[in-house]
């Protein structure tokens, strides 16, 4: 249930109608608005008696909430959340753009791709210090060194910096580097993961997993959430159906039942979704035509030799290409 205050409530009147919440066994997750505060019950596992709440000073009404994920659900939240970094803004009007490597592989390497994403009009780089392999035997990653050569990029370009924690033993690391964390597809329910992100002080981007269905989507980031952490990023990165032409199927009509259910932000990973470099283009266009905040791309300046994904890397002049093909859609609708 959701206790919508009236717009001139004061903070007192908010903290006592937590109280009276926590008197009734629950937790109340204040949420401020741009107009008025609410205050969301959680904790509940049926609908909740408003006779105790009603009453107090400065409430204006209770709104039962149906879906599970009451935070990261726009019935709460009416207004799209924005995620302000600096100056990059996820969720605003504009898509953001984070590009890079697959994986740091040394600062040279990462050093000369930063440059070039931003000369192009990247806001974000994307490198994975810790990497999810699917083999043990293919690069791992850098580990604390790819985080720190991470940290000379962010300084020589003013590029923000994203990059992955792959378990609750690497993400305090990864928090003291990154500007925000990446929790991978394969770590989508990993829930002491989720737990630990949730008291971050950095925003979350959570991929998808590649079996998940929405509801399961926005519920792993509810556990981020429930823990206090509200700057969580969505990352649609392609499931897995029967198509065997691409490395998996980038669900476009996700991106559409995301803005409905929720308020976050949500960015798409083309490169992950397809596999295939030469398909980037036309899907990140696709993904930002129906609605999507931004895109997540792998771009390698030498991706024959990269040490992985080089497949669907784009080399840097598709990479300024696909910020020109994204350019002309700003206006879209
Ligand atoms: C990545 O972005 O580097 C990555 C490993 O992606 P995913 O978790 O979507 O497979
Ligand atoms: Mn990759």
């Amino acid at each position: 249930m959701l206790v919508v205050m009236k717009n001139e409530a004061t903070e007192e009147q908010v903290r006592a109608v937590i109280r009276e919440i926590e008197n009734l066994g629950y937790r109340g997750i204040s949420i401020p608005g741009a107009e008025r505060t609410a205050v969301c019950i959680i904790g509940n596992q049926g609908p909740v008696e408003d006779s105790h709440l009603l009453p107090l000073d400065g409430v204006k009404e209770t709104i039962q909430v149906t879906k599970p994920y009451k935070l990261v659900s726009r019935e709460t939240h009416l207004q799209s959340t924005i995620i302000a970094i600096g100056d990059v803004k996820i969720g605003g009007k504009d898509p953001v753009v984070m590009a890079g490597p697959c994986a740091v592989e040394s600062a040279e390497q990462a050093l000369t791709i930063a440059h070039l994403v931003k000369q192009y009009g990247a806001q974000v780089f994307r490198g994975g210090a810790f990497k999810p392999r699917t083999s043990p035997y293919s690069f791992q990653g850098l580990g604390e060194e790819g985080l720190k050569i991470l940290e000379k990029v962010r300084k020589e370009t003013g590029l923000l910096i994203v990059t992955e924690a792959t378990d609750h033993t690497n993400i305090e690391v990864v928090e003291q580097y990154a500007d925000i964390i990446q929790i991978g597809a394969r770590n989508m329910q990993n829930y002491s993961l989720l737990c630990r992100a949730g008291h971050a002080s950095k925003p979350i981007l959570l991929k998808r997993g590649f079996a998940a269905t929405i509801d399961e989507w926005l519920m792993a980031a509810e556990y981020i959430m429930s823990e206090g952490n509200t700057q969580v990023i969505l990352c649609e990165r392609g499931i897995r159906t029967f198509s065997d032409n691409t490395r998996n199927t980038l669900d476009i009509s996700a991106i559409l039942s995301v803005k409905e259910l929720s308020h976050l932000p949500i960015v798409v990973d083309p490169s992950h979704a397809s596999g295939r470099r030469e398909y980037i283009i036309p899907l990140s266009k696709a993904a930002i035509a129906v609605g999507a905040d931004g895109i997540l791309v792998e771009v390698h300046h030498d991706p024959p030799h990269a040490l992985s994904d080089g497949i669907q890397s784009l080399y840097p002049e598709q990479f300024a290409e696909l910020i020109k093909e994204i350019g002309s859609l700003k206006d879209r609708v």
